[in-house]
């Protein structure tokens, strides 16, 4: 018998639409993987580097569980030059990705019974991490096109149970990223009631607007002392199988974080944060600038096939390296009784009929929504999602046999 605690956590969608893929191309049809979140891109020379180095210097030994200091000092820079924000090596945490960086965040400030609020579409981590921690995720739902909640609908879900805002900015999965003035209301709404914010940031890289990120304790630095600002190596460095991402907070969460990490994992593997840590001191950047040319194209290109869609917006796709189709107006024509009834089947057909692995919206608890990776090299991405957009185009023509013979009836 499990624990009641299991009951509650979410499917991770992401892995099982990827492990559909495999399965798919292990029976020799080949599937373009949309699904996952993550970059395909060759290794930065500067981590393989550092890592060897590391390797070859013996670093085989327990680190402080929140990290080295040098990587920690060097977080602290980096941060500071992002946020405008003065940081320090005691605000920074390195973790196991952004994923722990956000798991040591909820354990440290909620308590059974509190609320945390959370926008949906949303990364499923996110609430089931809530869950872990025993207290409730409070929904806050964000409307297609620009999935950016409005200050009302926040404010709605505030109860006297609330403490803290969970948001991310760009988007997991729908692309958004929150403007200045939303940020700093959200700042405000968590000073006037004392809450905390988490952050996570991770996808900071990729903004696609012309704007550039902006971190909510830039928007409202009178915010810092009660955000946890959670970050990640994982998509900035296309390396996320090396488990590297940090947090900034107050002191105590840094406190909190290392008894936490102490008794859980200890430290982030040493040769990943030695690798890190070169990066860092000696990379021009080249290979964050190479692969943000190239999403930059892979989604003007997409957005370019994506127009086509009939009965679906061209999603904005303002940050992070997802579309996210709003179908919602193609589900409601479908034909009730259909053999197409919702966006699992969708993601189904796309799968068996379009040879490409998308996430249903249903993952991120979105009856409508559909997530497609532009992080695909483009020679793969380009046709996939012209067969998506053929697939799509043409999902009510499944109908037609049964209309025409119906009509044809007294043909016979
Ligand atoms: N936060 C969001 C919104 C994500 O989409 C992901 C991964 O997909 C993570 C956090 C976790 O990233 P990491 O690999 O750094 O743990």
């Amino acid at each position: 018998m499990l624990a009641q605690r299991m009951s509650s956590l979410l499917e991770p969608g992401t892995a099982a639409a990827r492990e559909i893929a495999r399965i798919a191309a292990a029976a020799g049809r080949p599937i373009v993987d949309l699904a996952a979140g993550e970059v395909v891109i060759g290794l930065p020379p500067t981590v393989r580097e550092g890592a060897i180095a590391a390797i070859e210097a013996g670093a085989n030994r327990y680190t402080d569980s929140i990290g080295i200091e040098p990587l920690r000092e060097a977080v602290a820079e980096k941060l500071t030059a992002s946020t405008h924000v003065n940081w320090a090596a005691q605000n920074i945490v390195i973790t196991n990705g952004a994923k722990q960086a956000l798991l040591n965040a909820v354990f440290a400030i909620l308590d059974p019974g509190d609320e945390a609020i959370i926008f949906r579409p949303c990364w499923p981590t996110i609430p089931s991490q809530v869950l872990l921690a025993g207290a409730k995720p409070v929904f806050v739902d964000v409307k297609p096109p620009t999935y950016i909640p409005t200050l009302e609908a926040i404010h709605a879900a505030v109860t006297s149970q609330t403490k803290a805002i969970i948001l991310n900015s760009p988007n997991n999965p729908t692309g958004a990223v929150y403007d200045r003035t939303t940020l700093q209301a959200i700042g405000d709404l968590a000073v006037n009631y004392q809450l905390w914010i988490v952050s996570d940031e991770c996808y900071s890289s990729f903004v696609f607007n012309g704007h550039g990120h902006e971190s909510i304790v830039t928007a409202h630095p009178g915010v810092r002392a009660q955000t946890i600002l959670v970050n990640s190596f994982s998509k900035e460095l296309a390396i996320t199988g090396w488990r590297l991402g940090y947090f900034a907070a107050p002191p105590a969460i840094v406190s909190a974080a290392k008894k936490l990490q102490s008794h859980m994992t200890s430290n982030v593997n040493v040769i990943a944060q030695h690798a890190i840590l070169h990066h860092l001191k000696v990379s021009d950047g080249s290979f964050e600038r190479d692969m943000f040319k190239r999403l930059a194209s892979a989604r003007r290109d997409g957005i370019a096939v994506l127009s086509r869609l009939v009965d679906v917006q061209t999603p904005l796709a303002d940050g992070s390296f997802y579309f996210y189709l709003d179908l919602g107006e193609r589900i409601a024509k479908l034909p009730v009784n259909g053999p197409v009834q919702g966006i699992d089947d969708i993601a189904r057909i796309l799968l068996e009929e379009a040879g490409v692995a998308a996430v249903a919206g249903s993952t991120f608890g979105d009856p409508a929504g559909l997530r497609l990776s532009f992080g695909a090299p483009g020679e793969l991405l380009i046709p996939a999602l012209e067969r998506v957009v053929d697939t799509l185009n043409a999902l009510n023509d499944r109908q037609r046999p049964k209309d025409v013979f119906s009509r044809s009836g007294g043909l016979s």
